[in-house]
């Protein structure tokens, strides 16, 4: 027995000392990504569960590294929350974003509003909100066309600066979405003072749909949530008929997923307004 603790403690120190080496040659490469162009945007559409039409697109972030190739948000945006890189990376997406709302306008296809998803330090930037009024006033982009999505965490953490935030941004006619919803311990009393205009419903709900009571109930209970707080629902993660079929069923607004559509480059986009999504 004592031997097998052993080695299971070096095995462990071995993974942790790989793991280490792993983040601190992400963060180093991460160092670079920015000024050598390393970054894309996918999107993917939201579609309106009654039209079936593209009512909102996500913007989602990637990073094309020369040697690992197309590097996942999940594997580097919480190393760059940490190392402090993700202001700079959030700053480059929001500009690229309303750079290419203006340029799909420029090539006269229909205005839908897109998303961008906050972290943490961003959005506790005190300069954010007059970054956002420069970048939509350099941009030519009206504020409604841009939606702010912030987790369930991260707007729960500083309830006061969140509605504030929230408020002073709303001012200015941006929209918002409480994301991952249903994973965070939030309070209803103050989920309410948001006022946001969406909550989706996170992912992990919709997984098991078909087969989960528990999981019907939630995502039941949140549809009714949100429409008593007059907020829109979206559900993400939808891949199957059966879940798209609950969703509808029960009321909710607009639905995202692989079952229409992977996240694509800005390029696909165009072919993707006025497409109806079955
Ligand atoms: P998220 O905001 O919850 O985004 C949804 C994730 O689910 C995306 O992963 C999307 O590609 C994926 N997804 C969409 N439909 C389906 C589906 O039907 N099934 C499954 N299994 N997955 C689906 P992605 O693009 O890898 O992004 C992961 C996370 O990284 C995002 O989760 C978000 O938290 C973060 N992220 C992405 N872009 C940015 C960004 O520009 N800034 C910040 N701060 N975070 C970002
Ligand atoms: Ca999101
Ligand atoms: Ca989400
Ligand atoms: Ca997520």
């Amino acid at each position: 027995a004592k031997h097998a603790g052993r080695n299971n403690y070096q095995f462990y120190t071995a993974e942790m000392h790989e793991r280490a080496c792993e983040v601190l040659s992400i963060e180093n490469s991460l160092r670079h990504a920015l000024e050598r162009g390393e970054f894309l945007i996918h999107y993917q559409p939201q579609v309106d569960a009654r039209t079936r039409q593209m009512v909102a697109l996500e913007a989602l972030i990637r990073w094309q590294h020369p040697v690992w190739g197309l590097v996942s948000p999940d594997q580097f945006i919480s190393i760059a929350e940490e190392s402090g890189q993700i202001r700079e990376i959030g700053d480059w997406v929001l500009k690229e974003v309303l750079a290419q709302i203006r340029a799909w306008r420029a090539a006269g296809l229909p205005a839908v509003p897109v998303a961008v998803n906050l972290s943490l330090a961003q959005f506790r930037q005190n300069s954010l909100c007059d970054q956002l009024i420069d970048s939509l006033a350099a941009s030519g982009v009206e504020p409604a066309m841009l939606e702010l999505e912030l987790t369930e965490s991260i707007a729960m953490e500083d309830i006061s600066f969140t509605v504030d935030s929230m408020d002073r941004m709303r001012a200015l006619g941006i929209r918002f979405a409480i994301d991952d919803f249903g994973t965070g311990y939030s309070s209803l009393s103050h989920l309410k003072r948001f006022r946001a205009d969406k909550i989706k419903i996170d992912q992990s709900f919709v997984r098991n749909l078909s087969i989960d009571n528990d999981d019907r109930a939630i995502v039941m209970a949140i549809i009714n949530l949100a429409h008593n707080l007059g907020s829109r629902v979206v559900a993400e993660g939808v891949e199957t008929p059966e879940q798209l079929e609950f969703l509808c069923a029960n009321g909710c607004d607009e639905v995202q997923g692989y079952y229409f559509q992977r996240p694509v480059e800005a390029e696909k986009v165009a072919l993707l307004f006025g497409r109806n999504f079955t």
